[in-house]
């Protein structure tokens, strides 16, 4: 496929996303977790040591909503399992939202400029 093809096929992507998810958390884009970069490296080192971490989203699942949509997660900010939550891992929402592993959900496609 040609740069053109890509980016169509992404856009349709995402527009098909953002208007099935209009109420998605746009903290984390939709996805549930927030990356950081921080410089870990001892004060007054002058080193750059880089540290990539990585927290679940205040806003969405923080307050135990889901942020593909906003309605309430099976599974409380604790990650403590409640009525309706399988337990295997992941959290879902209550109308089956299901994150990929932990807190993480897929969240809005990218654009094109974002992937390359
Ligand atoms: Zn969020
Ligand atoms: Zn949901």
């Amino acid at each position: 496929m040609d740069e053109m093809a890509v980016r169509k096929a992404m856009d349709t992507l995402r527009l098909g996303w953002l208007s099935r998810n209009s109420d998605y958390c746009r903290d984390c884009a939709g996805v549930g977790i927030v990356t950081s970069r921080e410089n870990q490296a001892p004060l007054g080192s002058g080193l750059n040591w880089a540290e990539t971490s990585v927290e679940p989203c205040e806003e969405c699942v923080g307050g135990g909503k889901c942020p593909t949509c906003g309605n309430p997660l099976l599974t409380d900010p604790a990650g403590q399992p409640i009525e309706g939550f399988k337990g295997d891992g992941r959290i879902s929402c209550i109308v089956g939202h299901v994150s990929i592993d932990g807190w993480a959900f897929a969240g809005c496609p990218p654009t094109y400029e974002e992937l390359y």
